[in-house]
């Protein structure tokens, strides 16, 4: 039996733990950071918190014996990439990152790219705008300091304390979000700018599509340096790498 423990925070994970959890030679554990007040409901068992930084971490791999490291957190989560990969290669665990690949740009995209959140408050400019944040609740602060826009906020969990700006409306709601409807809200906010992480996959990508058929301006937050290990990029690719590591595992005898 191959112990599995899986980073998440993703619907990857999630899925991937659904797929693992009906065989019977893995025993998997899924890991949240607990930023969420009501996460979703997972098919395995699930530990909530951080490690406690890599040392942390390294020593939960060895009490809890785990065989094979999965990071399958959201590609913006770069410090728990760095940890995960930091402690696999001190505690000599295997790892696997599973990473959506990114969304790219079209011909009729029209995407305004920024290494930060600070740099994305400055793309806004001056001039007041009615704005769609859809970065998060953990990075909407820097706003605060472009008071002349209007801001229509969206976010798992409601943003508290609210932002400091005369103008902001909060939407609480989690995906998917498809197109219309994405076409619908920016239509009914007159949104003229949309603040965007580049997160891959399809549960968000409704308005990415609906800006391009819009000619609405997207500004796109570049993904984060994530660490060189072993990765794919679908949930069977990791189901079928972890099969790999478990018949290699049978071989060597252990
Ligand atoms: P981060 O900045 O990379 O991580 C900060 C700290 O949070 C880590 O050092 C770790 O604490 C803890 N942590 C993060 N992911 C964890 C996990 N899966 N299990 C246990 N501890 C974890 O992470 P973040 O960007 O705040 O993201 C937090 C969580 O939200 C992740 O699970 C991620 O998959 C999910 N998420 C993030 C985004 C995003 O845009 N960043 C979007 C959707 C979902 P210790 O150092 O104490 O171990």
């Amino acid at each position: 039996m191959l112990n599995i423990l899986i980073l998440g925070g993703t619907s990857e994970a999630r899925q991937l733990a659904g797929e693992l959890a009906g065989k019977a030679s893995f025993k998997v554990t899924l890991s949240l950071a607990g930023r969420t007040v009501s996460p979703i409901a997972q098919p395995v068992q699930v530990r909530i918190r951080g490690f406690g930084g890599v040392d942390g971490l390294v020593k939960y791999l060895a009490t809890q014996r785990v065989d094979v490291l999965v990071d399958a957190t959201h590609p913006y989560a770069a410090t728990m990439a760095a940890h995960a990969a930091d402690a696999s290669a001190s505690a000599n665990i295997p790892i696997l990152a599973l990473r959506r690949p990114p969304w790219k740009a079209n011909a009729a995209d029209r995407w305004t790219e920024v290494a930060n959140v600070d740099d994305a408050v400055r793309a806004l400019g001056t001039a007041p705008r009615r704005v769609f944040l859809t970065i998060g609740r953990q990075e909407v602060r820097p706003f605060a300091a472009a008071p002349q826009h209007r801001y229509l906020i969206r976010s798992v969990d409601p943003i508290q304390p609210p932002l400091d700006v005369p103008h902001a409306t909060y939407i609480v709601a989690r995906g998917p979000f498809n197109d219309a409807d994405e076409r619908a809200t920016i239509t009914e906010y007159r949104i003229d700018r949309i603040v965007a992480k580049n997160s891959g996959g399809s549960a968000t990508y409704g308005k990415i599509a609906a800006a391009r058929a819009l000619g609405i301006t997207v500004i796109m937050l570049r993904r984060p340096a994530l660490p060189a290990v072993a990765s794919v990029e679908t949930v069977q690719d990791a189901a079928a790498w972890l099969d790999h590591a478990l018949v290699s595992d049978a071989d060597r005898g252990v």
